[in-house]
């Protein structure tokens, strides 16, 4: 498993990791609060289903010994005044049983709370009031059976009489340690329940303060991560525009935007930037397309240079070589232009060639390329054509100089020599064989054509 690299890691992945992390606090904080809540809940549950309960039943068997305290006064008093007196042996049966169901559903609800593991709160204090009014039930048995025999003989000796009242009192003072006891638990269990809720509202708020608090600064980390982005983005923008030249900026980026809004003054600078880069590049390619004209043309006469011939001458040859392509090779030179120069001066001489120039290109195809390679000496590649067909443009091509009737300059002839690629030919063999031929054509009068 690779790392998480977080400075190569995508926009979308970064501030999804922030906010998952974020979530993931956020629901920890939820758990949490789940589970206290349900601590508290099943707290007080002890509290309401058990100890107030366990207290009421031990209040109602007070209340019943109280019941059975009165009755034994009224025995007493009956026995002393009266001949006949009084057996309460039915009703104290009932009391009897009641008081046992009520102590033994008290112990029962204790054991039952202790075995589902309900009471959370102090258990073994729990634990010790079940037995502690198991003892009492003991002690109320012994007290009870005691009294039943005293009932039943129906006459009570003063021994008996003092024994029930130790036994009474004892009783009493066992069962107030029991209620005391219960409502000490009771105030505990209240007391331990409300500190855990404060304990739980201070550490939900405080969490709560810390969601917050790191959401605050989550979102400022990945506002700040975009802002920096942006100004790192527009520092570069800025080095690049000062690179480009300034043009004038298409109407709608002239105008400077008046807004917050970070990105969108990064597109405008970004428009801006392209729109200078693409005025750039036209221009540039303006200028490669001079510099392409300045390196291929001459300059006098407007049609290709020596440089342009010596590589095209090499191209057809290295074409030919490889292929079944022919192309025929014309040189011509201007007849006697020393005299032209010498009688009308150089300046005509220089419009004659220009003049020259400009009307042959028109005269041949546009495959055919026509080059100046000397003073008064041009050449034209003319691709496809055998020997007869360059001898007919080469005748046409004369016959258009010797007629070419312009007032303000001289009239000239020219002499050509005509030659055709051969097998194995190389840019200077084709050459010296044209120059040959254009050789004999000067010897043979000027003004004529020569094929070699
Ligand atoms: P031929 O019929 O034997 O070719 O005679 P030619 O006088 O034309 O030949 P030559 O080689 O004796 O002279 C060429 C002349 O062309 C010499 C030079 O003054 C002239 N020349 C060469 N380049 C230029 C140029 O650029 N401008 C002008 N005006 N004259 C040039
Ligand atoms: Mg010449
Ligand atoms: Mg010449």
């Amino acid at each position: 498993m690779s790392v998480f690299n977080w400075y190569n890691a995508s926009i979308k992945q970064k501030i999804g990791g922030l906010f998952v992390f974020l979530l993931t606090f956020l629901f920890c904080v939820i758990v949490f609060s789940a589970y206290k809540v349900n601590q508290i809940e099943r707290e007080m549950r002890v509290v309401a289903f058990l100890d107030i309960p366990l207290s009421q039943l031990m209040q109602q068997v007070e209340f019943i010994e109280l019941e059975q305290h009165l009755q034994f006064e009224q025995f007493q008093l009956k026995n002393k005044i009266d001949d006949k007196p009084l057996n309460p042996h039915q009703q104290f049966a009932f009391e009897k049983q009641k008081i046992k169901q009520l102590l033994d559903k008290a112990v029962a609800m204790i054991n039952h709370s202790l075995a589902l593991k309900e009471v959370i709160l102090q258990p073994e204090a729990h634990q010790k009031v079940a037995t502690t009014i198991e003892n009492y039930t003991q002690k109320s048995d012994e007290f009870e059976n005691y009294l039943e025999n005293v009932y039943q003989q129906n006459q009570l000796t003063e021994q008996a009489r003092l024994q029930v009242e130790t036994m009474a009192t004892e009783l009493e003072s066992a069962e107030k340690q029991i209620i005391a006891q219960l409502n000490k638990l009771t105030s505990d269990d209240a007391y331990y329940t409300d500190q855990h809720e404060k304990d739980f509202l201070f550490v939900s708020s405080l969490l709560g303060i810390c969601a917050i608090i790191l959401g605050l600064l989550l979102t400022t980390f990945i506002i700040q991560i975009i802002l920096r982005r942006i100004q790192r983005i527009q520092s570069n923008i800025e080095t690049l525009n000062s690179s480009v030249e300034h043009h004038e900026l298409p109407l709608e980026l002239q105008k400077k935007i008046k807004t917050k809004d970070e990105l969108a003054a990064l597109e405008h600078d970004i428009k801006i930037v392209i729109s200078r880069l693409n005025q750039e590049m036209t221009s540039r390619e303006e200028v490669e397309k001079q510099l392409i004209i300045l390196a291929t043309q001459d300059r006098l006469t407007g049609v290709f240079n020596r440089h342009k011939w010596e590589e095209q001458i090499e191209n057809q040859i290295n074409m030919a070589a490889r292929s079944e392509y022919l192309f025929a090779l014309i040189i011509l030179d201007i007849d006697h232009f020393k005299q032209v120069n010498d009688q009308y001066g150089h300046q005509i001489g220089d419009k004659l060639l220009k003049h020259l120039a400009t009307q042959l290109q028109p005269q041949i195809r546009t495959m055919d390329m026509l080059f100046r390679i000397g003073g008064e000496e041009f050449a034209i590649i003319s691709p496809t054509q055998d020997k007869q067909q360059a001898h007919q443009l080469a005748e046409r091509l004369r016959m258009y100089i010797s007629e070419l009737d312009e007032v303000s300059l001289p009239k000239v002839t020219a002499s050509f020599g005509v030659t055709c690629y051969q097998a194995d030919d190389s840019s200077s063999v084709i050459f010296n064989r044209a120059d040959k031929a254009l050789y004999e054509a000067k010897a043979q009068g000027r003004n004529c054509i020569v094929v070699a």
